[in-house]
């Protein structure tokens, strides 16, 4: 086994595949390359170099090295199983990208249909462009089915009892010790959450709580009332002013781009393109309208930030690999701006900040809330395999989670694959638990002192070479814990 060999190959691999997710999902280009890349490295995708690479781990007696032959065999596990998928997955990116529904008299692109509904006030108008956009996303279920059997097939051949126990023996992290964590999110939050859900649906989309759909929650989050408060154009310097005023150079020395632009086959799902860590980072929103394009270009900036402040001296396992946990919470960390109020008094303008600031969190409670029972689907999904009966367990735990009727259509779409649910879940309560950090050490305003951005800095460039759990401990955080993180919502919900 060649290990430099391998390290190198990642790394060409990383960026040959980033800058084709990136002209795809960007749509700058119909169809999907990524198999053949993954054929030009198809030795990142052999079953031998994973067992290799993984008895290695177990044997090594050097800290460090140990650490990065665990990254290394994390990633060769799951690049395996997509090795094995990358056929179908073209088909479905490919797929996705053609595909039209027609709603209300004309046709327009699938990937256009999340952006229309929720700019749809006409409810009716909405209902229809959801079923169509429902009907369309079932069509390609069979493929999304094939993914996920050959998925755990390939589980089993790589030496697991399942996709389960790969993730779980892979990773460290406790998937279900992580369930046990955050499930409590949905009791401890039912009342407070059923109460605001049931106002806002009143007064803002005009529904009754035992009538609404998810088209509703749709529309209720695209919040037209504050598009005169937040205007597109002011988005780029609320942004970047605070942190010229922490000394970050929102720009990274230009290793960060901004791609804007409002193309129709763009995803809708805003995303950063990774081609070189750190001097190459692309940071693609699609503007559609209202608050979620703040929270969507703040989120992303928190990523493109972590990536182009990495150390570029680090080891690629460190670059690319490891905890997806901490790049995330990074990325919660700036679009958790959009409940300070400070911030939104001072870089967005707004005299009255309180109504928006519960609107924000309100809706950040909403994505815990759903990530929580997302979890737990994952895990029942991904033990008895995609049969039937687990649309039924799908519609059920969402709807049990955010109270309303939820389409059962989306089991399948709505899954990120490798328990990347769990990664979101983990970071948000470290995210919650560094926010608290930052404000006893460098004030409530923290965004603003010149003090907190030699301390992130220094926390970006270690890259993901800490897991959040030793992030947390190396702060002195203690243990991941919901407290935190229940006490800020509360707060700002008030
Ligand atoms: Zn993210």
């Amino acid at each position: 086994m060649d290990l430099s060999r391998i390290r190198n190959d990642l790394e060409q691999f990383a960026e040959a595949l980033s800058r084709e997710e990136y002209l795809t999902r960007a749509g700058l280009k119909d169809e999907s390359r990524a198999a053949a890349i993954r054929e030009r490295f198809a030795s990142l995708g052999s079953r031998s170099t994973f067992q290799e690479v993984q008895a290695a781990a177990q044997e090594a007696s050097d800290a460090d090295e140990a650490r990065r032959l665990r990254f290394l065999a994390e990633f060769l596990a799951t690049n395996c199983i997509e090795y094995q998928v990358r056929e179908p997955s073209d088909r479905l990116t490919t797929a996705e990208a053609a595909q039209t529904i027609a709603a209300n008299g004309e046709r327009i692109p699938l990937r256009s249909a999340e952006v229309r509904i929720k700019n749809e006030a006409d409810r009716s108008r909405r209902a229809a462009l959801e079923s169509a956009r429902l009907a369309a996303v079932a069509e390609l279920s069979g493929l999304r089915r094939e993914i996920l059997e050959r998925s755990h097939q390939e589980a089993e051949r790589l030496g697991f009892a399942g996709y389960t126990a790969l993730c779980r023996g892979l990773s460290g992290i406790d998937l279900l010790a992580l369930r046990d964590l955050t499930q409590p999110i949905l009791s401890r939050s039912l009342d407070m959450y059923r109460e605001l859900l049931a106002w806002y649906l009143r007064r803002r989309v005009g529904v009754k709580l035992a009538e609404a759909r998810r088209h509703d929650l749709v529309r209720l989050f695209r919040a037209p009332e504050f598009d005169a408060s937040l205007p597109p154009a002011a988005l780029r310097e609320a942004a970047e002013a605070p942190l010229r005023s922490m000394r970050i150079d929102p720009q990274a020395g230009g290793r960060i781009r901004v791609d804007d632009e409002p193309r129709p086959k763009k995803t809708p799902r805003a995303f950063v393109a990774t081609p070189r860590i750190p001097d190459e980072v692309i940071l693609v929103v699609r503007p559609g309208g209202g608050p979620d394009d703040y929270a969507a270009f703040l989120h992303e900036l928190g990523h493109a930030l972590h990536f182009a402040y990495t150390d570029p001296h680090l080891a690629v396992e460190y670059r690319r690999l490891g905890d997806a946990s901490v790049t995330e919470a990074f990325a919660f960390l700036l679009d958790g701006l959009l409940r300070e109020r400070g911030w939104l008094r001072r870089f967005v303008g707004l005299t009255h900040p309180a109504d928006f600031q519960r609107f924000a969190a309100f809706h950040k409670l909403w994505f815990l809330r759903r990530y929580a029972a997302k979890l737990e689907y994952e895990l029942i999904l991904h033990d008895t395999g995609p049969v039937s009966r687990c649309a039924e367990v799908y519609r059920e735990l969402l709807a049990g989670a955010t109270l309303v009727d939820w389409p059962h259509e989306l089991y399948l779409a709505d899954v990120d694959p490798f328990f990347y649910a769990g990664r979101y879940l983990r970071a948000w309560i470290f995210e919650a638990q560094l926010r608290q950090h930052l404000r006893e050490h460098f004030d409530e305003e923290w965004y603003r002192n010149d003090r907190t951005g030699p301390f992130l800095l220094a926390l970006w460039q270690q890259g993901q070479r800490q897991t959040v759990e030793e992030l947390a401990a190396e702060l002195g955080l203690g243990p991941l814990s919901l407290d935190p993180l229940l006490a800020q919502i509360t707060a700002d919900l008030r």
